[in-house]
């Protein structure tokens, strides 16, 4: 089952992917448990995404043989208190840097462990109340601050979550302007947007890192 989808997904990515680029897929695996990353993992697709620390902490532990070579992204709401934890964990990428003081907070704790983390700073681009992440007018202007003030913080580009809407031209707006500011900004490097129901619209605007859960695990 697990072999089907993977294939069917990197099939859509193709597809949409009419301008041949580098588009990395990250499998989301919070619903799952550590079985099925491994079965994923067999397959050859490495990187997984987790939005909560104590459950990649469990994942992590769960699957540590070193061969296995996992990639993990941290892709969640993060709080102050789990800071500390999630450096220990070392994710490849951390995707959900939401605001200036978050990483000024996450770069403080970095300093003092002497490392230093991948990071995207993620963008609010439908300015919704639920939603973490900065403003799209702020965006441009927090990343350059992060950049210049948390050393230890190194920037690699943008995250989004589409619009949260039955509108396909909601969510393409939402994507459109997430990825006008990473255009805009000096050597960024990751665009990452599109989840299960969007992600090939996603690709079509320039996203590529993907983040997507529920058609590759169902
Ligand atoms: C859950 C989640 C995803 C994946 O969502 P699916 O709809 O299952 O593909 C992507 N990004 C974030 C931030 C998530 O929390």
């Amino acid at each position: 089952m697990i072999k089907q989808n993977l294939q069917q997904v990197l099939e859509n990515i193709d597809k949409a992917n009419t301008q041949n680029k580098d588009i990395k897929l990250i499998a989301v695996s919070k619903s799952v448990g550590s079985d099925a990353v491994r079965q994923m993992s067999e397959l050859g697709q490495m990187d997984f995404g987790e939005n909560r620390v104590q459950v990649l902490k469990q994942k992590i532990d769960e699957l540590n043989e070193p061969k296995m070579n996992l990639k993990w992204h941290f892709i969640g709401r993060l709080q102050n208190n789990k800071i500390n934890q999630l450096i220990d964990l070392s994710p490849i990428l951390w995707h959900s840097c939401d605001s200036l003081q978050r990483a000024i907070e996450f770069d403080k704790r970095l300093a003092k462990k002497g490392k230093t983390q991948d990071t995207l700073l993620q963008i609010n681009s439908a300015n919704e109340d639920a939603k973490q992440g900065v403003s799209l007018e702020m965006a441009k202007d927090i990343y350059e601050q992060i950049k210049s003030e948390c050393k230890n913080i190194n920037l690699k580009g943008v995250m989004s979550i589409g619009a949260f809407s039955d509108d396909r031209r909601e969510i393409q707006k939402s994507f459109e302007a997430t990825y006008k500011i990473f255009e805009s900004l000096n050597d960024a490097k990751f665009c990452s947007m599109g989840m299960s129901s969007d992600y090939e619209l996603a690709i079509k605007c320039g996203s590529n890192m993907l983040r997507v859960g529920s058609v590759l695990f169902h």
